[in-house]
């Protein structure tokens, strides 16, 4: 049987630090370190996944959240099929900056598949955010919510696998 192959570029945007680069490397190369991976610009990777009779390619671009990096980023979110919206729940000021990440996507992006994603979740004894927290911001932005730990894996699969659903159902 004929597959049909589709890509989907996908944006991983948030603050520096909350673990873009981490959730990235933990879904494609199944790969975590404990130190800091600084992203220069801009990160390239891509992982397939099967659907249906469908491949379907994220294309994952990751960010650098600096803010020198501006003036790169609006060329980033250009095309986007869906977006991966990061706080960290052991940094409230990464949460509070929420509203700041959706302002860029809304600039620069058509209307997209988003998730809010609360990274970290297993730094538990840190956590300044709760649960109840990121599910009422999500859900008033009409997200889809997952908190996830790039260390253990934690529900990373879970969040791009829907991410990837989201865009099929809206686009296909
Ligand atoms: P980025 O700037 O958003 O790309 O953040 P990074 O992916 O570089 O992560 C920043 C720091 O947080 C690094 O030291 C990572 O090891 C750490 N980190 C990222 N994700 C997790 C996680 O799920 N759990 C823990 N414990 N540390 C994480
Ligand atoms: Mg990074």
């Amino acid at each position: 049987m004929e597959r049909d192959t589709y890509i989907f570029k996908v944006i991983v945007v948030g603050d520096a630090s909350v673990g873009k680069t981490s959730l990235t490397l933990r879904y494609t190369q199944d790969y975590f370190s404990e130190n800091y991976i600084v992203t220069i610009g801009v990160n390239f990777l891509k992982k397939t996944i099967q659907m249906d009779n469908m491949d379907i390619v994220l294309d994952i671009w990751d960010t650098g959240g600096q803010e020198r990096f501006a003036y790169i980023r609006a060329s980033y979110f250009k095309g986007a099929a869906g977006a991966i919206i990061c706080y960290d729940i052991t940094n409230k000021k990464s949460f509070d900056d929420l509203p700041k990440w959706l302002n860029e996507v809304d600039k620069y992006c058509e209307t997209v598949p988003m998730v809010l994603v609360g990274t970290k979740k297993d730094l538990e004894d840190q956590r300044q955010v709760s649960v109840e927290e990121g599910k009422a911001f999500a859900e008033a932005y009409g997200m889809k919510f997952f908190e996830t730990s790039a260390k253990t894996g934690e529900n990373v699969e879970e969040m791009f696998n829907t991410l990837a659903k989201m865009m099929v159902e809206s686009y296909l």
